[in-house]
């Protein structure tokens, strides 16, 4: 049996008032309650019927309503467990609920071939799942879009252009190999209990890989070359073996700083990282 649908479910501020959901620091609970906006949100990655939801972090359910009234097939994990009681209120059975640590979970285990990811999660574990995503060894990877809600400061690292004091190593990990833009900005008060600054949804899609790159390899030469940004190549990456060969392989000039390196040329360095080495 499929769920009751938008009008009939009761109102999210009764179901974390009725399961005594007050808001989490330590879990970084801030959650969406309007309806409106929750959808528009769900309509991020297209058209999701009959698709694929793994959704991180469903707390009350907002999301996870617009989710399954998109026509998702949803798997959610939660590590909050007073949250359960009131998910499985939703009684869909289009919706798999999983306790659990979301930086624990495999894949394949929450996401069909081709689906989704969807979440609005604490920024800090957000960044680390990121990250993860980004780094699956098999590309194109098992998801066929990410689209997550951020701080807006980190939303605006994901997607910077060189140059930029927000350009650094995840723009370079989330650029090398897939499309990242941010589809939509959300003001704090739009979350309950607010926190302290803006958000954004960023939505990612993979696309072609370029060839003989390893991902451990551009993490190693982005976390050294910006770990002091304001540094020249050849001091910032001097303790990374064979980096400044690859520097002078691929004819970048090592006076320059990280910063000003395009995503282009941090793929280049990073692919002459193993010959460089040798
Ligand atoms: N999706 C809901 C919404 O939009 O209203 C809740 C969002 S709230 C910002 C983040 C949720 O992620 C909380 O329910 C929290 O308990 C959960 N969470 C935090 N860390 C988690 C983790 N490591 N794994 C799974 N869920 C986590």
């Amino acid at each position: 049996m499929s769920g009751a649908s938008g009008e009939e479910r009761p109102p999210l501020r009764e179901v974390i008032a009725r399961h005594g959901l007050n808001a989490s620091k330590a879990l970084g609970q801030n959650f969406l309650l309007d309806q409106q906006l929750l959808k528009r949100i769900a309509a991020i990655p297209g058209d999701l019927r009959g698709g694929s939801i793994y959704e991180v972090g469903p707390g009350p359910g907002g999301l996870t309503r617009a989710l399954l009234d998109a026509g998702a097939n949803v798997t959610v994990v939660e590590r909050d467990r007073r949250c359960l009681p009131a998910l499985a209120e939703l009684n869909d059975d289009r919706l798999t609920v999983i306790e659990g640590d979301a930086l624990a979970v495999a894949l394949p285990d929450v996401l069909a071939e081709g689906g989704h990811i969807v979440a609005n999660l604490p920024y800090n574990v957000g960044t680390a799942l990121l990250v993860q995503w980004l780094s699956s060894e098999v590309w194109p990877p098992r998801w066929a879009s990410l689209t997550l809600m951020f701080q807006q400061e980190v939303a605006e690292r994901i997607v910077a252009a060189p140059d930029s004091d927000a350009y650094g190593r995840l723009a370079v990990l989330a650029g090398w190999r897939s499309e990242a833009r941010i589809a939509m900005r959300v003001h704090r008060s739009a979350f309950t209990p607010p926190p302290k600054v803006m958000s954004a949804v960023v939505h990612i899609v993979p696309r072609a890989q370029p060839d003989g790159v390893r991902f451990a390899d551009l993490e190693a030469l982005t976390a050294a070359a910006f770990g002091q940004r304001r540094k020249m190549l050849r001091q910032s990456l001097k303790g990374l073996a064979g980096a400044l060969d690859a520097l002078e392989i691929t004819g970048v000039d090592s006076a320059r700083r990280a910063e000003t390196l395009s995503i282009e040329e941090f793929v280049a360095v990073a692919r002459a990282l193993p010959e460089a080495r040798k």
